[in-house]
Formats: C-alpha cells, structure tokens, sequence
C-alpha cells in the first residue's frame, strides 16, 4: 500500500464547477513530434473538467483507493506547520503541480523518509531540489508535452496584448470610456518585429512557428542550434547568446527551463543590452528574471511592456511588485493549466502511477531524475 499525498491548487472561490463553458474538448491523437499521449489503462474522470483543483483530485482517488492505495489531498502547502509538511515523513509518493508548487527542498527531502517518486503534474520540476532528489534516491518525474502547446497559445497571446496594448484598452470599455487616443498612444503593429526566443524547445518552438504568419522576423538561442535545414524552413535566425538575442530583438520571450546557468540570465546588465521599448514575455520560471530589475526598466520605460503567468514563490505575497509595476499583462500561473491541459497531465500521472504499482519502466521522456 502506497501512501500518496497530492498538493493541488484550491477550488475555485464560488466551488467545483458544475457546468463548464463546453461541452467537450478537442480529441487529439498525438503531440506535434508525434509523441504519444498519455495511455492509462482506464481514467476515472471526464476530460474537459476541472482535474487541478483540490476536489478535481486529478481524477486518482478511486484507481487509488480501489487498489489498496491512500490519497491524501490538500493545498495546504507552505511552512513547517503546513499538512503537506506534517504529511511528508509518511508519505511514499508525492503529486505537485508548478502552478501551485509544493517545494521540495533539500530540508524537506530530508524529512521525506519513505518518499520514492516525485510526480509533477505539468512541465518543469524546478521546485524540486534535484541534487537532493538523487541523493535521496527519490525519482522525479513530469509530464513532458502535457501543457507545451498550452503555453505556447499563450506567449503568442501575450505577446499580441502587449503590443496592442490591449488590456488597457480592455480596461477602458469595461469603465464606459471611448477613449481612442489613450489606448492606441502605446498600440504597434507585431509586423515587422524581430521575435526572439531564449530556448527553442517544445514551447519555444512553437511560440516561433505560430508567429511566422505574422511576417515577424524569427531569432533564437538555445542549448543546441539547429541544422542549417530547419532553420531555411522555418526562417529562424540563429543568436549566439542571450546577449545577442537582447541587442537584436523587439519582443523577447523565455522558454528556458530553470537552471544554474538561466536563473537571473535577464538582470539589470542583460536589460541594459536590450533595445529601449523591448517587450519581454517570461512563462517559463520567474526566476529567470532579477525581479527588482524588470520593475526598474518598467518604471524607466526601458522595457515596453512585460507579461507572463510566472513568479517566485508561488502564490507571491500580496505586495509583490509584479502585481503592480506599470505596463504589465501578469496572471497567476494559469498558461499550463487549460482544462485540455489538465486532462493531459492527470491522464500522464495515472499512466505513471500504473507503471510504478506494476513494476514497470516509466516513459524515459517522462524522468528528469532517477532511472525509469
Ligand atoms: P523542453 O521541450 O524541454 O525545452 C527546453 C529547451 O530549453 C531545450 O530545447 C533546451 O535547448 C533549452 N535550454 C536548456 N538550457 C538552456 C540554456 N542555458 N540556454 C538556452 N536554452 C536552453 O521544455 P518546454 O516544454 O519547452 O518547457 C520549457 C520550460 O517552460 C519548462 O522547463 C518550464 O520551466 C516552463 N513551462 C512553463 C509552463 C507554464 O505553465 N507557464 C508550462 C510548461 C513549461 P536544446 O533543445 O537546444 O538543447
């Protein structure tokens, strides 16, 4: 028997939904590389409704319970006092989602004796102390894929909302104005730009493939570069560094998981580099940004606008001043977490958990830290 404490995000404030705005979601084969979806054997939930809050449960309770396992669900996950830490020591597996993430630091997994398997629910393990992890011998992995293309519609809709300075218009219809001039006094066209992406990974990618109709001008930087080949057919220009990426482009967005290397990569020096009037889109981890930074090119209007759905910690205190620093389109970290989405990564953690109970390897995509 296998305890499994599962951290999620809370209900929504008026409770679980219902009925939902559609009747169902689109049914999709596989993910654009042609990867395979999720294959649980069964799913005990219907895709389309709310999996990632407390009473959505990820749809496991009764394949856990009917196989001897225990779940046990909160949200309640920060400091000592927190259940998920009361929790921790017996706790064999433990389920996460980055939107609302049980850290798992080194102290933590210290105190996580009997834990095995690190599960999170979406893309980036990051609040995962990985060095520790191995140490432990605990396994982590994440649903590679399961909100990729989630993120990505999003970027591309951000990135539209900054330069249209759509909010703020938004913003004066909803107050009853018609106030032409204050909303278009900041509103550009995207045509024309030079886009640029930090990593050119699943979401990376396709943030540049879904823009190249906007005969926008495509850069990238990444680990690797890609061959000569992709790059004629998708019209991509190569930038040998984040600074080079800084100097040439207008809209900037990072795809780039956290790492030693990335954290603070955009600091007050990189922004210095940047064009004055440059838009920066960050849905990857806050941390990639030195967060007083951005507020300063904001307030300096060194940078035009910043948007993304990403901060540290998460849920941020009331007094973070992303929540308030002119010129931003912020959301809490909802990108990844589209109801098609959820379907996605709660499909994902069951096909991992029926691997694991059974014996058997672990989609090798799938593992960031331990063997399949
Ligand atoms: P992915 O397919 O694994 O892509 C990551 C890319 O990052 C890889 O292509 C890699 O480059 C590149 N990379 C790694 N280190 C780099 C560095 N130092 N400089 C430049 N490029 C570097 O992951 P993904 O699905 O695109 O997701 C990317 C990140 O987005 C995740 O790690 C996560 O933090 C974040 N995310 C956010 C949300 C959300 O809800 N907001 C949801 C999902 C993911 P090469 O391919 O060249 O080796």
């Amino acid at each position: 028997m296998a305890r499994v404490l599962c951290v999620l995000y809370d209900d929504p404030i008026d409770g679980h939904p219902t009925e939902y705005a559609r009747e169902d979601i689109p049914k999709l084969e596989k993910y654009p590389d042609g990867q395979a979806m999720p294959k649980p054997s069964h799913i005990d939930f219907t895709p389309g409704e709310l999996l990632g809050d407390v009473s959505g449960e990820l749809g496991l309770r009764r394949f856990l319970e009917d196989n001897g396992h225990e779940l046990i669900v909160t949200s309640d996950k920060d400091g000592e006092d927190s259940e998920f830490e009361r929790e921790l020591p017996e706790a064999d597996i433990v389920i996460s989602q980055p939107f609302w993430p049980a850290y798992l630091d080194a102290k933590r997994l210290e105190k996580a004796r009997k834990l095995k398997l690190a599960i999170t629910a979406g893309v980036g393990s990051d609040h995962v102390d990985m060095d520790a992890a191995e140490k432990h011998g605990v396994k982590v992995v994440e649903i590679t894929q399961s909100n990729s293309i989630s993120v990505a519609e999003h970027v591309v809709m951000l990135i539209l909302s900054l330069v249209r300075n759509f909010v703020p218009s938004h913003q004066w219809a909803v107050d009853g104005g018609w106030n032409i001039a204050d909303c278009v006094k900041r509103a550009y066209d995207l045509e024309g730009m030079k886009v640029g992406t930090l990593a050119l990974g699943r979401i990376g990618f396709a943030v540049l493939k879904r823009l190249k109709p906007f005969d926008v001008e495509l850069y990238y930087n990444s680990h690797h570069r890609r061959s000569e080949e992709l790059e004629k057919e998708h019209g991509l220009t190569w930038c040998d560094n984040m600074e080079e990426l800084a100097r040439t482009c207008d809209v900037i967005t990072l795809n780039a998981p956290l790492t030693k290397e990335t954290r603070h990569i955009v600091d007050a020096e990189m922004i210095s580099k940047m064009k004055r009037g440059t838009y920066l889109i960050n849905t990857a981890r806050a941390e990639l940004c030195d967060r007083d930074a951005v507020v300063e090119a904001l307030e300096s209007g060194h940078l035009a606008g910043y948007a993304g759905d990403v901060w540290y910690p998460q849920p941020p205190a009331e007094d973070h001043p992303w929540r308030t620093m002119p010129h931003n389109n912020m959301t809490p970290h909802v990108s990844g977490s589209t109801l098609p989405a959820q379907a996605r990564y709660a499909a994902g953690v069951r096909e991992i958990l029926e691997a694991y109970f059974a014996g058997q390897p672990i989609r090798e995509e799938y593992v960031k830290v331990g063997d399949p």
